[in-house]
């Protein structure tokens, strides 16, 4: 792998891009690939496509079962992604991180494991408009399963939430609380420290929808406190199908097992059954070993690139294509708050999104166009869909120039 060492200051995205394959091989069309879909998902560096082919080829066993070479092998590689997201994250414990499929996975955990066997009819649980539908349709699952009610506190024109209005729908038949750190569709970055503050206050447990986080500023959880904290593996450089949930011991040990099945179990009898220790107690079945290995590269990999040098290279490639979107007539940007993420969603007069996505697609440049699983923000902004832009670590500012040039000439298109 190449040399990441950006914690000098100095950050060198093109030593960054050199780590990503991809991202230096052409298109069909002889192009030069510009990828600014990250918030759908990254690019993989070396490191993380060689842990995983490595897996296979050295280390190919079950974990936790054997006690031939393989397996401990296997269980070694799984167990020390454990620790480094641990460390990543400022987990008070190794124990309290939990692998699952990824973000949608770990609400889901949390929904059915923790709230729901304490929701009575009548309960609240608080969630934000600019959620992603993962973050909305498991809390309608167990709502309409007991009878609970949806608390929704709404976002302002400029894509904010607002603390104290979070704040003030808080009541005595709160139960749970849940929103992302950063909005994917819009980008907005939640003041997530007051909010949980808000909570405790209260007596709240709170959830935290990482996945737009997570490559993009560190994330102490120590210091923020939140009893929940879910990501996915795909949005940090790292496999699909792979994530964690990392969650206080003692809401993790108070949650009853999400799915029965092999190593989250102690003793099983037709007499019944005792489980396993946590974090154990949550992964039944043979887990995502390879996805596990990889996710741990991954760790590494963005632990070198050092997150507040990236966050204040994205903010820059944002400040950039911002002010050139800003000087175009006919083009509005959903979303401004002035702390975002590097993410910019975009309507243009007269133009269905997905004919821009399509039209950038031509020039080799990858979009998101749609509802990006936020529909009711769409309907807020009185939008079906938008064309959105995100910038990860290896985007430079070439990648903001070929989307500019690319939409001045859909806007020359479409005259
Ligand atoms: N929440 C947010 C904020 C997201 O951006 C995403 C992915 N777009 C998800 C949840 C769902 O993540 P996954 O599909 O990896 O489970």
């Amino acid at each position: 792998m190449a040399t990441v060492g950006h914690n000098t200051g100095h950050f060198d995205v093109e030593k960054v891009r050199a780590d990503f394959p991809i991202l230096d091989e052409p298109l069909p069309s002889g192009q030069r690939l510009t990828y600014i879909d990250n918030a759908a998902t990254t690019q993989k560096p070396s490191a993380v496509l060689e842990a995983s082919d490595g897996y296979y080829r050295h280390a190919n066993a079950n974990v936790h079962r054997a006690i031939h070479t393989l397996s401990q092998r296997a269980t070694q590689q799984y167990e020390a992604t454990r620790d480094r997201i641990a460390a990543f994250v400022n987990a008070a414990s190794r124990d309290d991180v939990v692998f699952t499929k990824g973000t949608t996975d770990g609400i889901n955990l949390v929904a059915q494991s923790f709230v729901r066997p304490r929701l009575a009819e009548g309960d609240e649980i608080v969630l934000t408009e600019v959620e992603h539908h993962s973050n909305i349709v498991p809390w309608q699952l167990i709502a309409e399963a007991t009878g609970a009610q949806i608390v929704v506190v709404p976002v302002g024109d400029d894509g904010s939430i607002d603390a104290a209005d979070f704040e003030s729908r808080l009541g005595p038949r709160t139960k749970f609380a849940a929103f992302a750190h950063i909005a994917n569709a819009i980008g907005t970055r939640l003041p997530v420290e007051a909010m949980i503050e808000a909570a405790h206050k209260r007596d709240v447990p709170v959830l935290i929808d990482g996945a737009q986080a997570i490559a993009h500023q560190p994330v102490d959880l120590q210091a923020l406190s939140p009893e929940f904290y879910v990501f996915s593996g795909h949005k940090v450089f790292g496999p699909t199908g792979v994530g964690a949930l990392i969650g206080k011991a003692d809401y993790l040990q108070a949650a009853s097992p999400y799915q029965g099945g092999g190593d989250m179990i102690d003793t099983v009898s037709f007499a019944g059954t005792t489980y396993n220790d946590v974090p154990y107690k949550f992964e039944a079945g043979t887990p995502n070993i390879a996805g596990v290995a990889a996710l741990g590269a991954a760790i590494d990999y963005t632990n070198k690139l050092d997150l507040t040098a990236v966050a204040a290279h994205e903010h820059e490639l944002l400040k950039s294509a911002t002010a050139a979107i800003e000087e175009m007539d006919g083009l509005h940007i959903i979303g401004t708050t002035p702390d975002k993420a590097g993410i910019i969603s975009m309507v243009m007069d007269d133009v269905h999104a997905h004919d821009i996505g399509t039209l950038l697609d031509e020039s080799g440049i990858a979009i998101r166009t749609g509802h990006h699983c936020a529909m009711p923000l769409m309907a807020r902004f009185g939008v079906s869909a938008t064309a959105r832009a995100s910038f990860a670590a290896y985007n430079n500012q070439a990648d903001v120039d070929a989307l500019i040039k690319g939409l001045h000439s859909i806007q020359r298109i479409f005259g």
